[in-house]
């Protein structure tokens, strides 16, 4: 029996479409963490298929372009690991990636042509002030949006509307014009989106949009169809903002004769505000204090610098993992997820239509698990590389501490605990590594006791003559010193911890005692005890 058309379909793509996205930016400025999250999905969808993963720059629109964003967007991928085995900075087959430079090929205007010569494109001689006086025209007859469009196109100055010999002439004089694409009249144009489902558009609410620009360079309509069809792209995978236009991509996929390679499509969910009321912005992030961009960026033009991610001391892993549940979940309650789980777990069907609400404490929130979770050589380096410890290294190249790796290795197990960020260990913990030089004097008042110097005198005695002062050790020896002298250990716990620490919190007790070695804790012991005297 002959397979119905549904199944040949189906067959084809699941045996021969090799599974191929691409990331597609323009370097208009930084790259914006919504934009990270939608590479990040095209990355995690490629790589659960075994495909292959593209970045194509699309800088076609020169009046936009940003000195510095082409490389700020590779050095942000890079960061987050979502690595691109195909195109620009990698090469592959279909070399260059850089729409400028394929433009420079010829090759978006040998469509344009071909959609002329098909009849599905036209070219349009109207001057800028043509255009004001149609929409003007058109506004002051009650005509909310007006467009170039099926109807308004007769009354302009197009190839449609002018004789052939007159078209000629204007060509060959020079005459400025642009290429517009044909929307024809009262069609019905469905497209299926991944997250979506069917999208159904009327052509009536379209407009007969530029696919070719005076000065010849393509829009993103014309250009993007036309690379996704030679790079053979498999899934178009990108922000909602494009969902308006893709009925009118469907259209040129048809028009070039294209449809049986057309790529599907899924349009990602907006990013909003904490507070959930439209688009997550910049300005946001500057009222409420967290970056919006993966790095740091200085605006080449006003000096301007912006916070980012990994300069405010996130872990890579965490942003990456805290920007997968951006509108996505795997349908249970799991939360950390390795790059593997997320590769394996990932689907559109689990991406939601609804915007995904950011949330900054989240963020923190998952940076405190990687941290938890981070290897100690890691943990120790990015602790060694904070200005704070740079500093004590620089007056003091030996520090015996700071350059005990076993020691600044358990230091950093420790006080993690009671860390969201490695830039904070220092003040939590400088304890560890230099005496204490301020003590927190409330808390000494309302816990002072006369009995604590002598108690202190006795503590220090004791422990200094144990053979082994690991945790366990040392708290059996507090307690039964406390009990022989009937004091309340619980009491003690506390000015203990202030007379080694300075501070009324901080990691477990007797572990953090341990550590600093019994000769430390017992000098700090009757040190405290002559401060406090
Ligand atoms: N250059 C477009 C952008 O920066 C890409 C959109 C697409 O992926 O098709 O948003």
């Amino acid at each position: 029996m002959a397979p119905s058309p549904i199944f040949a379909r189906f067959f084809i793509m699941s045996t021969t479409t090799r599974v191929r996205l691409r990331f597609a930016p323009s370097p208009t400025g930084p790259l914006h963490m919504g934009g990270v999250r939608t590479a990040l999905f095209n990355y995690l969808f490629a790589k659960q298929h075994g495909g292959d993963f593209l970045l194509r720059i699309e800088d076609t629109d020169q009046t936009r372009y940003v000195p510095g964003a082409e490389e700020y967007i590779q050095e942000a991928l890079r960061w987050c690991g979502i690595e691109p085995n195909e195109g620009v900075g990698v090469g592959g087959p279909h070399a260059p990636y850089r729409q400028s430079e394929r433009k420079e090929l010829g090759i978006y205007r040998t469509y344009a042509m071909q959609l002329v010569e098909s009849g599905n494109a036209y070219l349009a001689f109207d001057t800028p002030e043509e255009l004001d006086q149609m929409r003007n025209t058109l506004q002051a007859s009650g005509t909310a949006a007006p467009q170039y469009n099926a109807v308004t196109r007769q009354q302009m100055k197009n190839s449609l509307t002018l004789p052939p010999d007159e078209v000629n002439r204007l060509v060959a004089e020079g005459v400025p014009y642009v290429i517009r694409l044909k929307i024809p009249r009262n069609r019905e144009i469905r497209l299926k989106d991944l997250i979506r489902g069917w999208v159904v558009v009327q052509s009536q609410t379209l407009d007969d949009k530029v696919l070719l620009k005076a000065d010849g360079m393509p829009t993103y309509h014309l250009a993007h169809v036309v690379d996704d069809i030679l790079m053979e792209i498999s899934h178009v995978v990108r922000g909602e903002e494009w969902l308006p236009s893709a009925p009118a991509h469907v259209l040129i996929y048809e028009f070039l004769d294209k449809t049986d390679v057309m790529p599907q499509f899924a349009h990602l969910p907006l990013l909003l505000k904490p507070e959930g009321n439209g688009k997550l912005s910049k300005r946001d992030g500057d009222r409420l204090g967290f970056p919006v961009f993966p790095l740091e960026w200085k605006d080449p033009f006003s000096g301007e610098v912006s916070s980012g991610y990994r300069e405010k001391g996130y872990i890579s892993e965490a942003f990456v993992n805290m920007l997968a549940l951006l509108g996505w979940n795997p349908g249970n309650n799991q939360e950390v997820m390795s790059r593997e789980e997320l590769i394996a777990l990932f689907s559109f069907e689990k991406v939601s239509k609804a915007g995904a609400r950011f949330d900054p404490e989240k963020a923190r929130w998952f940076n405190q698990q990687y941290l938890r979770m981070q290897e100690p050589e890691r943990l120790a380096a990015s602790f060694l590389q904070t200005p704070e410890v740079k500093a004590v290294l620089e007056k003091h190249p030996e520090h015996v501490w700071l350059n005990n790796r076993k020691y600044v290795y358990s230091f950093c197990e420790l006080i993690r605990e009671k860390a969201q960020f490695v830039h904070e260990f220092w003040s939590l913990g400088s304890y560890f590594f230099t005496e204490p030089e301020t003590f927190d004097h409330a808390l000494i008042e309302k816990k002072w006791q006369d009995a604590v110097p002598s108690f202190f005198s006795a503590l220090a005695d004791a422990w200094q003559a144990l053979p082994e002062a690991d945790a366990a050790t040392l708290e059996q020896s507090f307690k039964s010193l406390a009990a022989e002298k009937g004091l309340t250990p619980g009491h003690f716990n506390q000015l203990i911890r202030l007379a080694v620490t300075g501070m009324g919190g901080g990691p477990q007790l007797f572990d953090l005692l341990a550590l600093i070695g019994k000769e430390r804790v017992c000098g700090r012991l009757k040190n405290f005890r002559q401060v406090n005297a």
